[in-house]
């Protein structure tokens, strides 16, 4: 019988090859994310990150195997934080809108947000310090700002799943502080969050587990075991 204390699990990836066309960059992946639990993708560039999550997120079907989000979470489970671009930095809106579009996944052609949307943003503004940005123009933010507001704005999709690719990249030490912070704060009150970072340092310290992928296989499993393991040697020395 499955032990009552055992968390569910969120994410699942069984002898999972990833990859475009048929062909894998990822091959035979298994492991399982947990709820409220706290992974950090790490691994160098072209070694299959933004495959993964785009698999993760069902964006991408598996080579082989299975990718999948337990249906148990339900609809809207999982937030997405993408990497930014040049263009969404300069966006010309206002901050209200940009976590309001969160919500788009579930308005059905509605063509306006309703007062409990607009709540739930100011709910999220509020919960990240950021209450005071709600009118401003989100391409005159700092890029910690813009994090922020992005961060907010896959909470309005997220009740379970935090997926977060370079959240902190190009961010000054103390913007990524209260990035990591904020993203604590989110962990200790239950949330799962899936983090691609080259921030190894603090991956090791905020993170429960690491799954780090390279060309010639991958590692999943706790901090301190990763610290011991071969994989860690060449990022972490
Ligand atoms: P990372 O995010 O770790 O930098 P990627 O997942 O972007 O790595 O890329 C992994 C490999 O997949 C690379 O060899 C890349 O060239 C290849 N790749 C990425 N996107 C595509 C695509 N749309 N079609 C075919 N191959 C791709």
């Amino acid at each position: 019988m499955k032990d009552k204390i055992d968390k569910k699990w969120l994410i699942s990836c069984r002898d999972a090859s990833l990859g475009y066309e048929n062909k894998a960059v990822l091959e035979h992946l298994d492991f399982e994310i947990r709820e409220g639990e706290y992974v950090c993708v790490i691994g160098e560039n072209g070694s299959g990150k933004s495959t993964l999550i785009k698999s993760l997120l069902g964006l991408l079907k598996p080579v082989s195997g299975s990718v999948g989000i337990n249906r148990e979470a339900g609809k809207g489970a999982v937030g997405y934080l993408p990497q930014q671009t040049q263009v969404q930095r300069n966006f010309p809106v206002s901050v209200m809108e940009v976590v309001l579009s969160g919500f788009l996944n579930d308005m059905h052609f509605r063509p306006f947000y309703t007062k409990k949307e607009k709540q739930e943003v100011r709910k999220h503004l509020q919960h990240l310090g950021i209450a005071d940005l709600e009118k401003k123009c989100y391409g005159e933010l700092s890029g910690g700002q813009q994090q922020r507001v992005l961060l907010a704005r896959a909470l309005c999709a997220a009740d379970k799943i935090l997926v977060l690719d370079e959240p902190v990249t190009g961010l000054d030490p103390v913007a990524a502080n209260t990035l990591y912070e904020s993203m604590e704060l989110l962990h200790q009150e239950g949330m799962a969050i899936v983090m691609v970072t080259h921030d190894l340092k603090n991956a090791v310290k905020y993170a429960d587990k690491i799954l780090h992928i390279s060309d010639n296989g991958y590692f999943f499993g706790d901090v301190e075991q990763y610290k011991t393991s071969e994989y860690s040697k060449i990022f972490l020395s």
